[in-house]
């Protein structure tokens, strides 16, 4: 018996970790209409996330509870902490994999061989972190929240770093900002690095997923506590 397959992803061979079912008496109200919703089954999806050990990577399976309104009868997903919407790579192993590029200048081919994906996989993300939202209106977020603990921008300077990466890089650094000021108020958030955070918050809060394709939802001022939800 071998331990690493020879069609192990470029890397390293993931580990595969069974997350144990878990789920609340009951399921919240009806996003839509409030009403009382009840628990109708689950949905088994596979993802890549953080591991225990820092900077290391697992797949993970994970049962997301389903649950079905009684009024309206939509069916939703209910989240577990630290689990985002569709997405198989989960935001902090993206948030580490574009900080290794755009912050950390190193290669994509080794970042992405890090969290055992494909360079194009790192290059979209960089690139969707760019254009996510505007750096400066997030660390103006950041201020809003924690004054007192919000430094200015230390992206550090690279000569040479391509202007997506630079763009992602600056994102990036204010996201870390921000999600530190969330934790400071008192959020608790399982994910550990500020695109998680923030993103996060923003799905417990409003209900909003920032996916890669769909949408094009960008973070902006209007997510700051009191608001109102972010423009679209
Ligand atoms: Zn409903």
């Amino acid at each position: 018996m071998q331990d690493v397959p020879p069609t192990a992803a470029p890397g390293k061979s993931l580990s595969h970790t069974v997350v144990a079912r878990q789920r609340a008496e009951r399921p919240p109200p009806c996003r839509r209409c409030r009403a009382a919703s009840w628990w109708n089954g689950w949905r088994v999806v596979l993802l890549v996330a953080a591991g225990w050990v820092a900077g290391g990577v697992e797949r993970q399976e994970q049962a997301l509870a389903r649950a079905k309104c009684s009024a309206c009868r939509r069916g939703f997903t209910c989240y577990p902490p630290g689990v985002y919407p569709r997405r198989q790579y989960q935001l902090d192993v993206v948030a580490g994999a574009v900080a290794a590029v755009a912050l950390g200048d190193r290669a994509v081919a080794t970042a992405a061989a890090q969290v055992s994906a494909s360079a194009t996989s790192v290059r979209r993300w960089t690139a969707w972190v760019a254009t996510l939202g505007n750096a400066a209106e997030l660390l103006a977020v950041a201020a809003q929240l924690d004054a007192d603990g919000v430094g200015g921008m230390r992206v550090p300077a690279h000569e040479g770093r391509r202007p997506g990466a630079e763009r992602a890089a600056q994102v990036l650094a204010a996201l870390e900002q921000l999600g530190a000021a969330l934790v400071r108020r008192g959020l608790r958030l399982a994910e550990r690095t500020g695109l998680g955070r923030v993103l996060a918050w923003q799905h417990t809060a409003h209900g909003d997923v920032y996916g890669l394709v769909a949408g094009r939802l960008r973070l902006s001022p209007a997510m700051a506590p009191g608001g109102g939800r972010p423009m679209r």
